[in-house]
């Protein structure tokens, strides 16, 4: 069954870096998401502490959160029937080496943890994120 959902996708500091935001969002454009909400931010390493909470303790969660707060990142908002599933699947495999061709992880993550992309992974997350970087009234209709 389609159902209208809304998930977040973050362009992380790595791709910004690598001028790839341009190609990123073209490949979302091209997948028929409408961008909802955006943003370029530069966030603190408590903030991404804060983001990543569920991570905590996890062997990899003190790099992560070092790296998502090295430079700016475009926060979105994407709207789409089954959103939250299409998004993980243009995104590809959380590690390169295991990325499908033509996913954007394929295409322009260099490592397992700089990996181009991030995307909410279940309804209740994409709320709690959605809910992290945006408020109601900066989401268009
Ligand atoms: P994301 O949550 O960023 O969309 P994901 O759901 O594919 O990616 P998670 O398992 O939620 O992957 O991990 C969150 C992020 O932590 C990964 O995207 C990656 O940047 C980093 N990460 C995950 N596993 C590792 C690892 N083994 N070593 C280093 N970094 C990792
Ligand atoms: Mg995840």
């Amino acid at each position: 069954m389609k159902t209208l959902e809304r998930t977040l996708a973050i362009i992380k500091p790595d791709a910004v870096a690598r001028q790839a935001t341009g190609d990123i969002i073209s490949m979302i454009e091209k997948k028929g998401f409408r961008i909802i909400g955006a943003k370029m931010l530069h966030i603190t390493k408590p903030q991404a502490e804060g983001f990543y909470a569920v991570h905590a303790g996890k062997a990899f969660f003190d790099s992560l959160t070092d790296f998502m707060a090295s430079g700016p990142i475009l926060v979105m908002a994407l709207e789409k029937d089954n959103a939250i599933k299409e998004w993980r699947e243009l995104m590809g495999a959380t590690n390169p080496a295991n990325a499908a061709e033509g996913t954007i992880r394929k295409k322009w993550a260099s490592s397992i943890e700089k990996n181009a992309v991030h995307g909410s992974d279940a309804e209740d997350t994409a709320r709690f994120e959605l809910s992290y970087y945006f408020a109601g009234y900066e989401l268009a209709k």
